[in-house]
């Protein structure tokens, strides 16, 4: 594995995303991934699933130092007493004693910022939190929690992929010291059919997916975080790490953002999206 190092922190660079993984079969998908070598495990309070990579995680029996385990606080649990609470049940459902990556899900409209922040500082404080970060914050969010809020954040998680080419929030998080965390970073299974970075992959013996991926990770402080519930798939985006793009490769792929192709659905509470 390869890693990201910010402020001091070392971040697996290829992490296991398990939205939409549940059950039974999401708990077998994620030790799964453990099996293979995945270190970095992506969940959410809004995935419902916590608990199923908490039983991953004991049954995998990996010491917990080797392993990077994010989650985000949901938008029902913003606000002081709310992001303690979920949290501590967050802990209890991944039954683990620390977060190494507390998330803010996506910013809030109703609840002020500093209040959440300060009680993830505190959890930060008494060691049941050891980074914190923010997702879907948009270049104006992210200088409102760091700014105006103080807060020492590791990490903005955005959807970030050869079609989406999200320049001005790089621009800001380089401006802070911070990694990016790439979500969906296989546009949701469109880099698999793009026609150019096919091309590209024949001349490596990689797949499409493969060289999505490596364009990615291949940038300063960017992590992917890559959900695959087939077994092939997943082993394919591992071996993302072993090979490096030319740089005339990495510009054509660095032309594809001018599609501007955002895959997520925007959610009615989604903040107003900086324009590249
Ligand atoms: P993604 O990782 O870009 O794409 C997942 C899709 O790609 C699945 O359909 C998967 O199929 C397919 N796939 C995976 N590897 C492949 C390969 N090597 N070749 C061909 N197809 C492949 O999309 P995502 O799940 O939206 O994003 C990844 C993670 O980011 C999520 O699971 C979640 O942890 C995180 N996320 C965060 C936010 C946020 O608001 N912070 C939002 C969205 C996502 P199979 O499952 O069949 O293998």
């Amino acid at each position: 594995m390869r890693y990201v190092t910010v402020k001091a922190t070392k971040v697996p660079i290829l992490g296991f995303g398990t939205w939409d993984v549940f059950g039974a079969e999401g708990r077998r998908t994620i030790e799964e991934a453990l099996s293979q070598g995945y270190r970095h495990i992506d969940t959410a309070q809004m995935y419902g699933n916590e608990n199923q990579v908490g039983a991953a995680i004991r049954s995998s029996r990996i010491d917990r130092s080797e392993l990077f385990v994010v989650t985000k606080i949901d938008n029902a649990n913003h606000g002081r007493a709310a992001t303690r609470h979920s949290t501590e049940e967050s802990l209890r459902r991944l039954r683990t004693d620390y977060i190494d990556l507390l998330l803010i899900h996506w910013p809030s409209r109703t609840v002020p910022l500093v209040g959440t922040l300060e009680t993830m500082a505190a959890l930060r404080r008494e060691d049941k939190v050891r980074n914190l970060g923010v997702s879907n914050f948009t270049t104006t969010l992210l200088a409102d929690a760091v700014e105006v809020c103080g807060a020492d954040l590791l990490c903005n998680q955005v959807e970030y992929h050869p079609f989406l080419p999200q320049r001005r929030v790089r621009a800001a998080v380089a401006r802070y010291g911070m990694m990016l965390t790439a979500y969906s970073p296989l546009a949701k299974g469109r880099a698999a059919r793009d026609p150019v970075l096919n091309a590209i992959g024949k001349t490596y013996g990689k797949t499409a997916s493969q060289v999505a991926l490596c364009w990615l990770i291949g940038q300063d402080a960017v992590a992917a975080i890559p959900k695959a519930s087939n077994r092939e798939h997943m082993m394919d985006n591992l071996a993302a790490l072993d090979f490096t793009l030319t740089a005339e490769d990495r510009a054509a792929i660095d032309r594809l953002g001018d599609l501007n192709g955002r895959v997520n659905d925007v959610p009615e509470w989604s903040p107003v999206w900086d324009k590249d």
